[in-house]
């Protein structure tokens, strides 16, 4: 007997699930590991957002099934949010859709809107869902290259006639993941205005929008002119208000796309426990000192690794937003061939660029998901244990 589809055979396990069973195997045979992989922010949810939860969770309404597109409260909170932060206009009836968590609505939107053959244009290295999801729609992916020289922004131009005459959706992500590149708001109005003329929806993946440093601040895409004819934004709570456990965040924009992801996921799921949605509200709709200072915190922690690996000879340019840090491989290594020897002579996981598409190769990632003094041990241990001969 088979179980499983032969989809299923060939999909390439989540890259970070086979992580995780390295780094069980390694803490059982003793070796302290540092984990410098996954994403997941270790500073606590602040306690407005908790309190708010546990006062919600309390009421006996709130236990039945919520509303299919999200609680008429997230989505105003979505809305007001828009509006404070990027003067966007949102009406949260038809332009605001609630997730359960961003990932879900990304994996969703693909089979949404392609039809099996359709291309799928995504960034290279980029956020895996994208590709993963594209392959489960029966897609195919274009990668588009992101290169340091073009501050990690995609060639439209390069992008084949072929290719183009059959991409139906393309995937942005700024703040970047595993990139940490940023873009002004007029990179958006020139990627508004290519989707526009070749008929390409864009989903842009606004997962950083908030982790930001010194004064920079990102833009939406919806600020661009013209943007809700073509675009569509996904945010998330989960790394603005370290929420990633609660599996709340949106999608914004084109009220037909909204409309057909809504169709698309009443037939699997049934929207986010309320509570979570309305604790999530209460978080977009306070004062956000807790996120500046947690980006604050993100900062010192960017800049202290920064500064470590440069003495240690690998140079990477201080990024503006998300937490992490996108660096060269020594002289010598591939990135596998590194996160390798990084976690095997020294106990620190990195993640391997090329985890995250053929043009992250020459790469590794590290998220600044856990305080200084770790940091500080992780390089200390990279120092000691890795031989690195500056490129
Ligand atoms: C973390 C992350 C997400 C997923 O966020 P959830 O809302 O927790 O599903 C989406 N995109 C990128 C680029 C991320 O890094």
């Amino acid at each position: 007997m088979r179980f499983q589809s032969n989809k299923m055979a060939a999909i390439p396990p989540y890259m970070f699930a086979e992580l995780n069973k390295k780094k069980a195997s390694l803490l059982e045979s003793g070796v302290d590991v540092i984990d410098l992989g996954i994403g997941d922010p270790d500073l606590p949810t602040p306690t407005h957002i908790v309190e708010k939860l546990i006062e919600e969770i309390q009421r006996p309404e709130n236990s039945k099934y919520p509303s299919f597109i999200g609680d008429r409260r997230f989505r105003q909170a979505v809305a007001n949010f828009y509006k404070k932060r990027f003067d966007v206009d949102l009406n949260p009836d038809t332009e605001v859709l609630a997730l359960i968590g961003s990932k879900e609505g990304i994996a969703h939107i693909v089979p949404t809107l392609i039809n099996p053959g359709d291309h799928v244009l995504i960034p290279d290295p980029g956020y895996p869902p994208y590709r993963t999801a594209t392959y489960l729609a029966e897609g195919k992916v274009y990668d588009m290259p992101l290169k340091k020289e073009f501050n990690y922004q995609p060639n439209f131009s390069a992008i084949p006639e072929e290719v183009l005459a059959s991409s139906k959706l393309m995937f942005l992500n700024y703040p970047g993941n595993p990139t940490t590149a940023t873009v002004d708001a007029d990179f958006f109005t020139n990627a508004i205005s290519f989707a526009e003329s070749q008929n390409i929806v864009i989903a842009h993946d606004s997962a950083y929008n908030m982790v930001t440093f010194e004064d920079y601040k990102a833009p939406s895409i919806l600020q661009a002119d013209g943007a809700k004819k073509v675009a569509v934004e996904f945010g998330s709570l989960s790394k603005t208000y370290s929420m990633t456990g609660y599996r709340i965040g949106y999608v914004v924009g084109n009220k037909e796309i909204i409309k057909a992801l809504s169709v698309y996921k009443s037939n699997i799921d049934t929207g986010q426990f309320t509570p979570i949605q309305l604790a999530a509200a209460h978080a977009l709709n306070s004062d956000q000192s807790c996120t500046q200072k947690h980006s604050k915190i993100y900062e010192a922690r960017m800049q202290a690794m920064t500064k470590g690996l440069k003495e240690i000879g690998i140079e990477v340019p201080p990024p503006k937003g998300s937490f992490f840090i996108w660096a060269p491989v020594p002289e010598g290594y591939t990135s596998t061939e590194f996160a390798t020897a990084v976690l095997d002579q020294a106990g620190v996981i990195v993640t391997p660029g090329n985890a995250f598409g053929p043009s992250g190769e020459g790469y590794f990632r590290i998220s600044l998901s856990v305080p200084s003094d770790i940091l500080h041990e992780a390089i200390n241990r990279i120092k000691k244990n890795i031989k690195i001969t500056s490129k």
